[in-house]
């Protein structure tokens, strides 16, 4: 990964309808969102030159801020014709596309009814999310569970609900592990700490039901790669002593794409056919070379 600091860097980014230098994208001490936790963002990739799903992310963008009880300043068509062009400027064919909205200045504390929308959207490039990705990666068991959807609003990107990620994520690689797998508040598996989680057994894949953290744009485009390649597909709450019962082990996000798991917490995977083969297609399908499945 790049050691040059993402405040210091070449290029333009577009802010409130702008393109401005990199290095001046400033915001106030003051902004309530850094304060309060109410961005809400999204992580995107473009292959080719194309962000793929670039208008679900816009549209779940949009959800989220509204989920937070704020408007975009921009319609989805515009965020559309902003991250086009963010990507057309950058020169990048492949890149990760950061969109993020956030409340401004104007108010401190916690109401901020009149405070302004802002939204700005960068793109870098990026390589694998995981250093180690083709060979597998190693999940330990998170100490923070998945809030449950009363305490939290699970179907928003929201930058306050990434808190219990990075805590996570820390502990997990200071314990010499690529990421950790959260339960949830019932004990059932949830997810990785920015990704998706699925298992095969047999010749199914069983992946935890979304009702208490983001269903993943990935996971719905990995499970009708699998439908039309018709893998059943089991969305059901899977508990942690099921982990010794499965074959292999997947995660899925816009940045880690398809990465392969080969541990977690002591029991191991071997990615195999059904991971390759999911991978192939999810490669195929980001690159236009195959039509997303009906
Ligand atoms: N869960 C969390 C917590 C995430 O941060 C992400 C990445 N946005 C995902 C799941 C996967 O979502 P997507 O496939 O839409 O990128």
């Amino acid at each position: 990964m790049s050691l040059v600091p993402f405040d210091d860097r070449d290029g333009q980014i577009w802010m409130n309808g702008e393109f401005i230098p990199w290095r001046e994208t400033k915001v106030h001490l003051l902004t309530h969102s850094l304060h309060y936790g109410s961005a809400v963002f999204e992580g995107e990739r473009a292959y080719g030159g194309t962000i793929f799903h670039s208008r679900k992310h816009s549209e779940r963008l949009e959800n989220s801020a509204r989920i937070l009880d704020y408007g975009l300043p921009f319609t989805v068509d515009e965020i559309e014709d902003a991250k086009a062009e963010v990507i057309a400027r950058s020169g990048l064919g492949d890149a990760y596309v950061r969109a993020i909205a956030w409340r401004g200045a104007e108010k401190m504390g916690l109401s901020a009814q009149d405070n302004t929308i802002h939204l700005a959207i960068a793109a870098w490039a990026w390589g694998d999310y995981f250093e180690d990705k083709m060979a597998g990666i190693r999940l330990t068991m998170a100490d923070w569970k998945r809030p449950s959807p009363e305490t939290a609003p699970h179907d928003a990107k929201a930058a306050g609900l990434y808190m219990i990620c990075t805590m996570s994520k820390h502990a997990a690689e200071r314990a010499g592990y690529n990421d950790a797998l959260m339960l949830d508040y019932r004990g059932q598996i949830a997810e990785a700490t920015g990704a998706n989680i699925f298992f095969r057994r047999d010749g199914a894949l069983h992946t935890p039901t979304p009702d208490c953290f983001l269903n993943g744009l990935t996971r719905q485009t990995v499970i009708s790669l699998a439908k039309a390649r018709q893998i059943e597909v089991v969305e059901r709450a899977i508990m942690p002593d099921e982990l010794a019962t499965f074959e292999e082990c997947f995660i899925t996000g816009s940045a880690a794409e398809i990465t392969p798991v080969r541990e977690i917490a002591g029991h191991t995977y071997k990615p195999a056919h059904m991971t390759a083969t999911l991978m192939e297609d999810y490669s195929n399908l980001t690159r236009g070379k195959i039509p997303l499945p009906a």
